[in-house]
């Protein structure tokens, strides 16, 4: 049976396939071919050619350079001035993430707000100063010792949530970023960011203080910051989790 990463991917898919049909359409093309291969078939006509250049090669390549990356740096190129879902449109930059490549402990949250979207770094308005206090003043670590990034890299309108297709199309980035930093510890912050994550439609309030794992990498669930600054009784609770992941830290380090 189809789990949901594997139903994720489809859509993943499904939305290349989309866009290759949508691109033949541009280009005036109207049937499938046969079994001929695509670019003799319409190799009559030279407005075709050119539109649909490296649109076959293309199918399924806008994501098989990000997947194969080595380093960071890598990945962020190969993302490109992305255009895969619909919240290019509104973005001022990409948020990609920031931190240490080899950091212990990274954090994931949902996606730019309008001072990361204008900066270009995650966390770093007034949800993201809490959680820049909760990585010095309370963890005792630099910022720049963690690495911090969100389930998508383009701000979503008017702060909502992300949508699926959304999600679909930046999960992929987010799943090499954390292959890449290969962290012990990953703290989901927030509802949306962990029920991605953990693929889960538990509530946040459930879910946290728990131990989960994301592939393996021990995940540990917490209120967002931004949940925070609207209730602050709960910042103890998050402090709980805190304390559970900077032992699991020390642990690791022993
Ligand atoms: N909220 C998030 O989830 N991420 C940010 O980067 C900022 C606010």
């Amino acid at each position: 049976m189809a789990d949901n990463s594997d139903a994720a991917e489809l859509n993943l898919i499904a939305t290349s396939l989309k866009r290759h049909l949508e691109r033949r359409q541009r280009a005036g093309i109207r049937f499938l071919p046969k079994s001929e291969p695509l670019r003799e078939t319409f190799a009559t006509s030279k407005k075709a050619e050119s539109a649909m250049a490296g649109a076959v090669d293309d199918l399924f390549a806008d994501n098989s350079q990000a997947l194969q990356a080595q380093t960071l740096e890598e990945l962020r190129a190969a993302i490109g001035d992305c255009q895969r879902c619909k919240l290019c449109s509104g973005r001022t930059n990409i948020v990609f993430g920031v931190g240490n490549a080899n950091a212990k402990l990274m954090f994931v949250g949902e996606g730019p707000g309008r001072d990361e979207d204008l900066k270009g770094e995650p966390f770093v308005g007034r949800a993201g100063q809490l959680l820049t206090d909760i990585i010095t003043k309370g963890m005792g670590l630099k910022r720049e010792d963690v690495y911090i990034c969100n389930v998508v890299k383009c701000r979503p309108p008017e702060n909502r949530n992300p949508e699926p297709d959304e999600v679909a199309a930046c999960e992929p980035f987010l799943k090499k970023q954390i292959d890449l930093v290969r962290p012990a510890v990953i703290v989901g912050l927030g509802k949306f960011a962990v029920q991605t994550l953990l693929q889960s439609t538990v509530t946040i309030s459930k879910l946290r203080g728990n131990w989960h794992s994301y592939h393996g990498i021990k995940l540990m669930p917490t209120f967002h910051p931004a949940y925070l600054l609207r209730n602050p009784a709960d910042k103890k609770l998050v402090w709980e989790d805190i304390k559970q992941v900077m032992k699991e830290l020390q642990d690791e380090n022993a």
